[in-house]
């Protein structure tokens, strides 16, 4: 590992302007992502800026009934806290899903947004990868890609994001809120994550310099009948090789509103919108559900060892709005 300096950061100001000053400078949350990426030379940080002594640290309802969740809450304790549990299930289900019981008590909430992608090639600074190295090439593509993306990916790059978190977070259209030295600014979800494209090294659309103040999550009824199911190589300790969050609002047999969004199948948290389409006002039967599924999946592009997840997905959607109806009717 290359030498580095360390600054504690105690308060948003004071870490916004130390990292201005300083190209070199990243922020360090639980450094569960960037310390292991630090040790094989893939990040080369001259100074770390330490958030967790930032007063970032509450979940709050806010007057208009929003959650406030802060950028350095653990993912431990975002996952224990009773509003979470309470009116976005899914969001508690989706992090504890995540990582082991010790690492969700160091990772926090901004970290597990900008968590980097798992592709070997990238976590191998001897490998060419676009992601990391621009131009140099997509090795996944003729070569390991089973874990890889089927949709919105581009001849660039087919890199998974691997966050749990942020597939919830996509599903109930949270946004995200940041400050930078010119200001205060915020992006909903979907446009966090930007579109793969030609240039894979730029991931979001935070302004440079822009350190994650936390998130707000709008009120969302629908959230309270939710479910992140997670499918995965192991039980436990694994990133996703497919997944959804779903929330499901059925009165009288008929949909009323849907929330989906899938996990591990794209470069950022994929909301199956064009699933949600297909199902509001239609039956709560499973052929609806299939025949939606299949209409956001249709546009899946797949490579030869990654074709497996448009059946998983599939099968995803189906069992879990089935789970999420029987929920509602009792
Ligand atoms: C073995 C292992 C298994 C894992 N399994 C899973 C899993 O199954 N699912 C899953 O979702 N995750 C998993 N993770 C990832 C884990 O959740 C992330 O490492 C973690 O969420 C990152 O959080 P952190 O606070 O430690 O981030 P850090 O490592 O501190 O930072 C990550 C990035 O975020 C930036 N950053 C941190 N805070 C801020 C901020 N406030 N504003 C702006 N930038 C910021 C850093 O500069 C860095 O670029 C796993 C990790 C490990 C090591
Ligand atoms: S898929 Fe993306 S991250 Fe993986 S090797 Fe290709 S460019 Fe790099």
């Amino acid at each position: 590992m290359r030498e580095f300096g360390y600054r504690r950061a105690d308060d948003v100001q004071g870490a916004v302007a130390l990292l201005a000053a300083d190209p070199g400078a990243r922020l360090l949350g639980g450094g569960t992502n960037l310390v292991d990426l630090m040790k094989t030379g893939v990040e080369r940080p001259a100074l770390l800026i330490d958030v967790q002594d930032l007063p970032l640290d509450r979940i709050e309802v806010t007057a208009d009934g929003a959650l406030h969740i802060g950028a350095t809450v653990t993912n431990s304790d975002l996952a224990a806290d009773p509003e979470v549990r309470r009116r976005y299930p899914a969001l508690a289900q989706a992090v504890l899903s995540g990582a082991s019981g010790q690492l969700r008590n160091m990772a926090t909430v901004g970290g597990n947004l900008l968590q980097r992608t798992r592709c070997g090639y990238f976590t191998d600074p001897a490998a060419p990868c676009n992601k990391r190295d621009p131009g140099s090439g997509c090795p996944a593509i003729g070569g390991e890609h089973h874990n890889h993306a089927i949709l919105g990916a581009s001849a660039h790059c087919v890199a998974v994001h691997p966050s749990d978190m942020a597939v919830a977070l996509a599903a109930f259209d949270a946004v995200v809120t940041y400050e930078t030295s010119d200001g205060p600014g915020e992006l909903p979800l979907a446009e966090f994550y930007l579109p793969v494209g030609r240039t894979p090294h730029r991931e979001t659309a935070l302004p440079s310099g822009a350190l994650i103040t936390g998130l707000r999550l709008p009120p969302a009824p629908v959230a309270a009948v939710s479910r992140y199911r997670k499918v995965r190589e192991r039980a436990s300790f694994a990133f996703a090789i497919g997944s959804l969050a779903a929330a499901l609002d059925v009165r009288d047999g008929t949909v009323q509103e849907v929330r989906l969004a899938f996990g591990a199948v794209a470069s950022r948290p994929w909301r199956a919108r064009a699933a949600e389409r297909a199902l509001i006002g239609g039956p709560a039967s499973a052929e609806a559900f299939a025949a939606a599924a299949d209409a956001e999946l249709a546009a899946a592009e797949v490579l030869p060892h990654n074709g497996y997840k448009v059946a998983l997905l599939r099968n995803l959607v189906v069992a879990v709005l089935t789970e999420l109806t029987e929920e509602a009717a009792r």
